[in-house]
């Protein structure tokens, strides 16, 4: 089955000490599955696509501004990706099977070309890590049962600010999504 794997918001404003919107040490200590994974799709060959939130300074039309403080704002360090997934992504953007996607909202489908680019490589099989296990995450695995596809949430390589929003998401991905929980 071919498979991809999504890498979500593992960026500076959500995962460091000094992030906008950070999930702090919850966040911090994801990293090593995050890398461990990710390099191991890079070594199979296998697609990645970086689904990364960019947000515009004083955008008033955009529902989050009153919801959370500035955050992945364009051409910030806040949007690069923490600790060594930033080095990691570097090394290995030029090669055809590593993607990034912007998105402006909590799914990945919003507003992108996600879909199609999942549906031209035959992808059946999604694998989700990153941040936030019950916001961004969250959205994005609902997208992905609407339209079809399997779902594994990546357990060790999700987090969240909110402990008790990340657990009731894990059971909402297993037992209302389907997803395998791994
Ligand atoms: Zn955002």
């Amino acid at each position: 089955m071919k498979r991809v794997l999504l890498n979500i918001d593992y960026t500076n404003d959500f995962i460091a000490t000094n992030g906008a919107l950070t999930c702090g040490e919850a966040g911090q200590s994801i990293e090593a599955a995050i890398v461990s994974i990710t390099n191991k799709f890079i070594q199979n060959g296998e697609d990645i696509i970086f689904t990364i939130d960019v947000h515009d300074e004083g955008d008033t039309y955009h529902p989050e501004t009153k919801l959370f403080p500035p955050h992945n704002l364009r051409n910030t360090n806040g949007r690069m990706l923490y600790g060594q997934l930033q080095q990691i992504y570097e090394e290995s953007q030029d090669r055809a099977n590593i993607h990034w996607l912007d998105k402006t909202r909590y799914s990945a489908f919003a507003g992108t070309t996600l879909d199609m680019m999942l549906r031209a490589r035959g992808i059946e099989e999604v694998y989700l890590v990153g941040v936030c296990t019950d916001i961004c995450i969250l959205h994005t695995a609902v997208d992905l049962y609407n339209l079809g596809y399997r779902i594994v949430v990546v357990k060790d390589a999700v987090a969240s600010f909110n402990q008790a929003g990340h657990e009731w998401a894990l059971g909402h991905f297993q037992h209302t999504l389907g997803a395998t929980i791994s």
